[in-house]
């Protein structure tokens, strides 16, 4: 007789194979004290695990579905692009096309390049930036996350902004010691690094979703495009999760922030493994072959994941971010009581939002730490339970799909109020 495939089994045969058992670190719900179901489908809005449970999914894979799983016209046009083969190495119509289509939508790209993945995205960029202005440091934000590279694996040794600590063992502190930091909605630390004129590039996430969602206050990204300019250096906007999301042009779009570089990833591949970075044609001159930073990738903008990200693209019309708007807008109408009147915070942009457990929204991610990560861990799990699959981790946000209906969207506030009832009591 065969055992059920369940989680919990596969947990334990994966754990023997792959260390943690997941092969990327946040899977593995050890922030909420949980195991992770494993999952076997999805459609539309929900996700189907080895169990048979069923989950509202609010994380759409990190982001890239946000016209939901499986959707078959998308599906049809990557398998018809996949019969004629999968990887050729070789330059194609359809990559000039998909350029020419991201360049028309994204208000920063006069040119672009394809590779293969969010983290490779910022690494290039930043060493464009490094290359186009003979500088070595960097400053990044802390709390923002770019991908898990060296350069940007880096946090602030606390308040100790001069000393940078690396974020991980194994990052060489030479490395380290040229990102600097500073914390998000605060442009004096910002200043001070720009002052010693060795900064290449600023780079950030413009509405940062990786330590939760939080709101830059007004007047916080254009003093940021202020210094870099003042100081010759280039501003980069990480929109791996804004892009093609907050709006078509993204955050840049959003918040009228002329960008020199902007990183793209998640909802341009379409679920597949496709990111981008690019801006001014000036400083994308540099890149080889044109110029003398080197760059490259044996997948970059391989058929099929740029089939996957032109169908999701196209499909992305002023309607659907209409409807994105409208239903985000309603189940931040109907969430925020519940939340508030638990004396919780909600932080939100657009269709990204994150349930904060400390009473005021936090502004930066020292604020962020301060949170009741036990109780959030608590709510995560009676969510789950609830069939509503939410980011497993205080520092992360809900991204919500353009394909919810109202059921849907009822169910997920009685869900989450349920779980919050569990966790923290009534609402006031
Ligand atoms: C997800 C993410 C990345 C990394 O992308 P990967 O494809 O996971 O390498 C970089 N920056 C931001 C803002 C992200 O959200």
């Amino acid at each position: 007789m065969f055992e059920l495939p369940l989680s919990s089994a596969l947990l334990e045969r994966a754990r023997a194979v792959i260390p943690g058992g997941v092969n990327s670190p946040v899977r593995a719900f050890a922030a909420v004290q949980g195991d992770p179901p494993f999952m076997v489908r999805g459609q539309g809005a929900y996700l189907y695990d080895v169990d048979g449970n069923r989950y509202l999914d609010l994380i759409g894979s990190w982001g890239p579905l946000i016209l939901g799983h499986a959707h078959p016209e998308i599906l049809e046009e990557i398998i018809a692009v996949m019969r004629r083969g999968t990887s050729f190495g070789c330059p194609t119509e359809a990559e000039v096309l998909y350029a020419e289509e991201l360049c028309a939508a994204h208000p920063v790209l006069e040119q672009v390049r394809l590779c293969s993945s969010g983290t490779e995205a910022t690494m290039h960029a930043i060493r464009l930036a490094r290359g186009a202005t003979g500088r070595d440091g960097i400053v990044k934000l802390d709390g923002c996350y770019h991908g898990a590279h060296d350069a940007v694996l880096v946090a602030a040794g606390s308040g100790v902004v001069t000393f940078a600590q690396p974020g991980s063992p194994g990052i060489p502190s030479a490395v380290a010691g040229l990102t600097r930091t500073a914390p998000y909605n605060d442009l004096d630390t910002v200043r001070a690094h720009l002052e010693k004129g060795d900064v290449a590039a600023v780079i950030l996430e413009a509405v940062p979703g990786n330590m939760g969602c939080i709101v830059p206050e007004p007047g916080y990204l254009q003093g940021l495009r202020d210094l870099t300019r003042q100081h010759g250096s280039l501003l980069i906007i990480d929109e791996v999760m804004t892009g093609f999301r907050l709006s078509r042009g993204g955050a840049c779009q959003l918040f009228d922030i002329d960008a020199d570089l902007v990183c793209l990833g998640k909802i341009v591949g379409g679920g597949m493994p496709l990111a981008a970075f690019g801006g001014k044609a000036e400083i994308m001159a540099r890149l080889s072959p044109v110029g003398p930073v080197y760059q490259a990738g044996t997948l970059s903008g391989n058929p099929v994941a740029v089939a996957a990200g032109r169908a999701t693209l196209a499909r992305l019309t002023d309607d659907v971010y209409a409807h994105l708007a409208a239903t985000a807008d309603e189940i931040d109408r109907r969430l925020r009581p519940l939340v508030q009147g638990r004396d919780l915070s909600l932080s939100r942009v657009g269709s990204m939002f994150t349930i904060f457990f400390r009473p005021t929204p936090p502004r930066c991610f020292r604020d962020v730490k301060e949170c009741d990560m036990k109780a959030f861990g608590r709510f995560h799990r009676q969510a789950l339970s609830q069939g509503i699959y939410l980011p497993p981790s205080q520092y992360e946000a809900v991204f919500l799909p353009a394909i919810l209906e109202p059921a849907d969207v009822d169910h997920l506030i009685s869900g989450l109020d349920a779980a919050l009832q569990a966790v923290v009591g009534s609402a006031a």
